[in-house]
C-alpha cells in the first residue's frame, strides 16, 4: 500500500474514532513519525498533504529538514535527547516532545535562536514505570512543569508518552488514561496545555478514546522502517 493511500486510510480512521468517542471533529492531529523512512516516502507524504513530521535521530533528521525547507513543514523531535544534541535541536525543530529534565529544558531554552518563535515543548512521562523507557516519573511532573515558567524561549504545550506494549484495547486504554489524568490535573492547576501526544500505529484507537490530540504514526503511514535511506535524484 502506498503512502498516499495509507494517509487517506488514517484520516478516515481518525474521523471515525472522533465520532465514536465523542471527540470534536478535527481535534486529533496526525504526526508522521518518519524515522528510518526513506526520503521518497516523506516526499510522497508531503505531496499527499501531510505537514507535521516527527524524527528520533538528529543526524537523520537534519538532511530531511534541509531538503524540505521550502515546504512549510512542522518538525517535532520525538527521540531520546542527549545533552550534546540540544543546540541543533533548538535550532532546527519547531517542537520537542521528549523533554524529561530541567537540565535539558534549560539548555533548549538557552540555545533557542532569538529570531525563531519559542520552541514548543511536551514533557515525556514514563506512565508504565518501565526502567528501560524514557520519560519523567509522574511524581516529578508538577515540579518540572512549573520550571517552564522561568524559560521564556520555550512554550510548554503538553504531555507525551510511549506506553509499554499492550495487545488488548482495554490495556492500551488504561495506560493512556494515566497520561490523560495527569494532563487534566495540570490543566486544573491552570497550565493551559493543549497537546496530549499519544497513540501510534497499533494503539491509535485507544489513544483517541482517551483524549489524544496528536497521534504519532510511523509504519501504518510509511510502511516498514528501513536502514537504507536513499536520497532521491532531483
Ligand atoms: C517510532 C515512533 C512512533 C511511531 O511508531 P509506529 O508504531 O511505527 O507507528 C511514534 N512515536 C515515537 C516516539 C516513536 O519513536
Amino acid at each position: 500500500m502506498g503512502v498516499h493511500q495509507n494517509l487517506i486510510t488514517i484520516h478516515r480512521k481518525i474521523r471515525e474514532y472522533e465520532d465514536l468517542y465523542s471527540r470534536p471533529p478535527g481535534s486529533v492531529r496526525l504526526l508522521g513519525a518518519s524515522k528510518d523512512q526513506p526520503m521518497e516516502r516523506v516526499k510522497a507524504a508531503i505531496s499527499a498533504g501531510q505537514r507535521i513530521f516527527g524524527e528520533n535521530y538528529l543526524q537523520e533528521a537534519l538532511p530531511k529538514i534541509a531538503l524540505f525547507a521550502n515546504e512549510n513543514l512542522e518538525w517535532h523531535f520525538i527521540g531520546t535527547i542527549q545533552s550534546n544534541k540540544t543546540k541543533k535541536i533548538a535550532e532546527h525543530f519547531d517542537w520537542v516532545q521528549t523533554v524529561n529534565s530541567e537540565q535539558i529544558a534549560q539548555r533548549l531554552n538557552d540555545q533557542r535562536p532569538l529570531h525563531l518563535p519559542p520552541l514548543n515543548i511536551c514533557i515525556e512521562v514514563n506512565i508504565s514505570h518501565e526502567a528501560s523507557k524514557s520519560g519523567i516519573d509522574a511524581t516529578n511532573l508538577l515540579s518540572l512543569a512549573k520550571f517552564f515558567s522561568k524559560l521564556s524561549r520555550l512554550k510548554l504545550r503538553g504531555l507525551m508518552a510511549v506506553p509499554q506494549h499492550a495487545d488488548s484495547f482495554n490495556e492500551q486504554k488504561m495506560e493512556f488514561h494515566k497520561l490523560r489524568v495527569l494532563f487534566d490535573e495540570l490543566n486544573a492547576k491552570g497550565f493551559g496545555l493543549d497537546t496530549l501526544s499519544m497513540g501510534m500505529s497499533n494503539d491509535m484507537e485507544a489513544a483517541i478514546a482517551e483524549g489524544s490530540t496528536m497521534i504519532r504514526i510511523g509504519t501504518a503511514f510509511f510502511g516498514q522502517r528501513t536502514k537504507n535511506l536513499t536520497i532521491p535524484p532531483e
